[in-house]
């Protein structure tokens, strides 16, 4: 059996489920101080978190991209889609920690950072590194007053030596302040740069990084998201100085691949129970599937879940080609926001509407669906909200590399695909006035083709891009809805 089906075994069983459910019905608890009264900044975690933890990172989710390079991206989001459907918060230090690879293989010094975080296994002893089997890798970038706008932090680096420094400043959003190591945006005299802050000085004492509190989150529950305060926090620069933004944006790279990566599989999530449901339920004679109307609803919202995992697959092969492809790595830099931007804007509308088809059962936590529903926006909002994706898109495309690349995608799209051909000459002339709309159509653009199955092609290009309407199943023209009915319920049949 290959790794992705036995993972898949893994991660599907309903025993993981199970523990999904638990870690998010059980939230982690801040241990700032152990009895004597000491800071001890620990957090502290339900059983089936670990348990979770250990399934997802010793199945390689954060790992497996690094460690067998050729196809490894897609291998990733093969792993982290599947780990999603357990519970979406432990993929948040996952996400993190497979994102640092590129980070932590800048600087020689990292070296061993670098292998701890590829090492396919969980270890959550607070110890410092040496003598862990793995480490897990946070990033604290947000700031009160700039989360977006990264310049206006003000956490200071007061210079050690060469590249060892004290931190001091606040972060208002840190994930996962578990992990080992925090990738941190800081000031020093030669601006804005990004260091590698441990839980653990060289010296062996606990470094000085407080966790004020933990954020009382509407979703992502089993996720510790906290407020740190690093009081003169020994770190050590990874990257040019004054060039931080530049550096942690690698990091950034991936983990908004993640982000498409665990939005498309919320969606196929919330689909597949709905179409599940509704296969179950009898209302006026029939069965929910077969009413008319429910048939348009539930093939509308497979066909976009199908899109979402289409296209970030499509971004996905981008990152593996990039290395040795100029031409894929000018369109990985374009795709990236326009992806991130428009599959994870998706979720929360396909997750609603799926949550409806249960009727009033949905609105119950018992089905999961709340739950889906509540970490639905998240996506969209971590690692750059939508407009900062839309801005980003268009700094993108100010490279004139991107925009030839992008703009010969576009052509070639529009000759295989001659419906789209409108919208693409448009995207291709356009300096646009408004980057939303530009960056919505252009993503539809993108997505038929990234949707190989000829009928789902179809289906897409007739009801987002030529007769598009906002209402899920309501469609302005003729379609086939076997097939994506076909697609959203056989596995029922296994
Ligand atoms: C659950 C969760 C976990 C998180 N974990 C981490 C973490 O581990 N580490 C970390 O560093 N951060 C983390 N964050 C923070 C997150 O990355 C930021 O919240 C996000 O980047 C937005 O920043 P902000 O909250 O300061 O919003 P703001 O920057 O104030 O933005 C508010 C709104 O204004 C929009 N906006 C901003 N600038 C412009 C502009 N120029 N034009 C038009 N619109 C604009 C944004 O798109 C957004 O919609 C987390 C957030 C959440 C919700």
């Amino acid at each position: 059996m290959t790794h992705l089906a036995t993972f898949a075994k893994e991660a599907g069983a309903h025993h993981t489920r199970e523990l999904g459910r638990q870690a998010d019905e059980h939230p982690p608890r801040l241990k700032a101080f152990n009895a004597q009264g000491e800071r001890i900044d620990e957090v502290e975690f339900h059983p089936a978190y670990h348990q979770l933890m250990k399934i997802g990172l010793q199945g390689g989710v954060s790992s497996r991209a690094w460690t067998d390079p050729a196809g490894g991206q897609i291998a990733h989001a093969a792993l982290l889609y599947m780990m999603s459907w357990a519970d979406s918060g432990v993929t948040c230090p996952m996400s993190m920690t497979y994102a640092a690879q590129p980070i932590l293989r800048r600087a020689d010094w990292a070296n061993g950072w670098a292998e701890s975080a590829r090492a396919p296994d969980y270890d959550p002893n607070a110890m410092p590194i040496e003598h862990k089997s793995a480490a897990t890798i946070g990033m604290a970038m947000t700031e009160k007053q700039g989360g977006s706008d990264l310049r206006a932090n003000t956490t200071r680096a007061h210079a050690l030596s060469d590249d060892e420094v004290e931190l001091v400043g606040h972060k208002w959003f840190c994930s996962a302040p578990m992990c080992d190591a925090f990738l941190t945006l800081a000031y020093e005299e030669g601006g804005l740069s990004c260091f590698l802050a441990p839980r653990w000085r060289p010296d062996g004492s606990r470094n000085q990084i407080e966790i004020q509190r933990l954020k009382d989150k509407m979703g992502d529950r089993s996720n510790a998201s906290s407020e740190i305060e690093y009081r003169s926090a020994y770190a050590r620069r990874i990257g040019a100085p004054g060039r931080g933004i530049a550096t942690i944006i690698q990091m950034a790279h991936h983990t908004r691949y993640d982000c498409m990566i665990g939005s498309a599989a919320g969606m196929r999530q919330a689909v597949c129970r709905a179409a599940f449901h509704v296969s179950q339920r009898t209302a006026f004679q029939k069965t929910l599937i077969d009413q008319p109307l429910m048939r348009g609803v539930i093939a509308d919202l497979t066909l976009e879940s199908e899109a979402a995992i289409a296209l970030t697959l499509r971004v996905g092969a981008g990152f593996d080609l990039s290395a040795d492809n100029e031409r894929e790595a000018a369109l990985s830099r374009a795709l990236t926001p326009l992806a991130k931007f428009w599959i994870c804007k998706r979720q929360p509308d396909v997750v609603s509407e799926a949550l409806e088809c249960f009727g009033g059962v949905g609105f119950v936590e018992e089905t999961g669906m709340a739950r889906l529903f509540r970490t639905s926006p998240l996506n969209a909002i971590w690692e750059g909200s939508g407009n900062i994706m839309a801005l980003d898109l268009q700094r993108a495309l100010s490279d004139e590399a991107v925009r030839k690349v992008f703009n010969e995608e576009l052509k070639r799209i529009a000759a295989d695909i001659p419906e789209t051909e409108t919208l693409a000459s448009k995207l291709r002339s356009e300096r646009p006035d408004n980057l939303r709309l530009f960056a919505q159509q252009a993503a539809l653009v993108f997505s038929a083709d990234a949707l190989t199955d000829p009928s789902l092609r179809k289906m897409y290009v007739q009801t987002r891009i030529t007769h598009p309407t906002p209402i899920w199943g309501a469609f302005g023209v003729q379609v086939d809805l076997d097939n994506p009915i076909v697609r959203a319920t056989s596995w029922m049949l296994g």
